[in-house]
């Protein structure tokens, strides 16, 4: 019988400080819980979710494609704390011969004895948080690391023998000058990443960029018209530098994209462990389960220890309907650069809607695994969701 394959998603919510635009659930970790105790504490929380996720949805049998240390800043985390994680999957689940194992690092705290640690414990792919590397926008933006860490970062990694690595950047973040994100990409380009994730930036509710957003306080945003601009324009840099663009933010030399993101975009099935991470099983008579933990430490911790009382939040669960299986389905293949097949997207999408996106440049018809596949071009990436809003079912 063939095993189900599954891949782990660990969250790390713990930040040095928080960053202007960051709208991922994260706490600001204060000294004095920066200690193994504390460590110890969280550590001993997603062993006990892992424990009655695996029960709960019989995972004990799965077939590990992928671990994904994200956050948050798991690079904060030490690297005992990696081990023991890793150690317990190792003794419980099934883990592939070449499985992709991901830590989130910032450069700050990419020191060379750390990821050197974490390469023995069998980590193979770093994916560095660079977001720029000028000094201006870094600071405007909150990050607390400065380009010199970045490079340091980078190279502490290639001598701990890691050759997989992504480095993030952020498209349109205040004082990123056209000039200046020029400069970002071939700095970026000069490391010779193996993979590039670039997020354009958008001011979410619960950030400090939405509190000074719209008013006169000095801070320039740039407009969406900029931001698509620059968008075409690292798309155009990556592809000369042989770049797959092979997802809507991501890029990667050929071989490397992502496991990770790859299993979530072709609807993958993925355990999330931590505060607001989320899993995603399919169960029998094909019904589909997502399950979102909260974001809050402690009722997370609440939950997880089964002490929460009547009132406490609970964690949001929700099983997908056969609408929200097509949705998810056209809206996750689009986002990638294979698509979905025409003779599936018709069956749920009028022709004529398809073709006029066609006709506007927004779609193209592609050739992948001897399918006639539909897919965006990079015009359509970039009005991606109001193309998914016309053609939701
Ligand atoms: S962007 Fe990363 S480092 Fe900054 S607050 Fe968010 S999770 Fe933390």
């Amino acid at each position: 019988m063939k095993l189900k394959e599954i891949n782990i998603y660990i969250h790390i919510p713990f930040c040095k400080s928080k960053c202007n635009y960051c709208s991922f659930y994260s706490v600001p970790i204060s000294k004095s819980k920066y200690n193994p105790a504390y460590f110890k504490y969280y550590f001993d929380l997603l062993i006990k979710e892992m424990k009655d996720m695996s029960q709960k949805f019989s995972l004990c049998d799965s077939l590990v494609n992928g671990i994904y240390f994200g956050g948050g800043t798991p690079s904060i985390m030490p690297a005992d704390f990696f081990s023991g994680l890793l150690r317990y999957i190792e003794n419980n689940f099934k883990i592939m011969g070449d499985a992709e194992i991901t830590v989130e690092i910032n450069p700050e705290s990419g020191d060379f004895e750390k990821l050197s640690a974490l390469k023995s414990f069998g980590v193979n792919r770093l994916s560095i948080g660079a977001q720029s590397l000028d000094p201006g926008v870094l600071r405007t933006a909150g990050r607390i690391h400065d380009k010199k860490d970045i490079y340091d970062a980078v190279n502490n990694a290639k001598k701990a023998g890691f050759k997989n690595i992504s480095l993030d950047l952020i498209i349109g973040l205040p004082k990123q000058t056209e000039n200046v994100f020029h400069s970002d990409i071939e700095q970026i380009l000069s490391m010779e990443p193996k993979h590039i994730s670039a997020y354009m930036l958008s001011i979410e509710n619960n950030t400090e960029f939405y509190k000074i957003y719209d008013k006169k306080n000095g801070t320039t945003f740039a407009s969406e018209e900029c931001i698509a601009g620059y968008y075409e324009i690292l798309c155009e840099f990556l592809d000369k530098a042989d770049y797959v663009h092979y997802e809507i933010s991501n890029f990667s030399k050929p071989g490397y994209e992502s496991r990770h993101n790859i299993n979530y975009w072709k609807r993958g099935e993925y355990l999330g462990l931590g505060p607001s991470a989320s899993s995603f099983f399919k169960i029998r008579d094909k019904e589909e389960i997502r399950k979102t933990n909260v974001s809050d430490l402690s009722i997370y911790a609440l939950n997880i220890l089964d002490k929460s009382e009547n009132g406490t939040k609970t964690d949001f669960v929700e099983v997908l309907t056969e609408k929200d299986k097509i949705n998810e389905e056209i809206f996750l293949s689009l986002r990638t650069n294979c698509g979905i097949s025409l003779k599936r997207l018709i069956e749920f999408v009028n022709p004529d809607i398809i073709n006029n996106f066609i006709n506007a440049g927004l779609m193209q018809i592609k050739k992948c695994r001897l399918n006639d596949n539909i897919a965006l071009t990079v015009k359509g990436m970039l009005l991606s969701s109001e193309i998914f809003a016309k053609i939701m079912v």
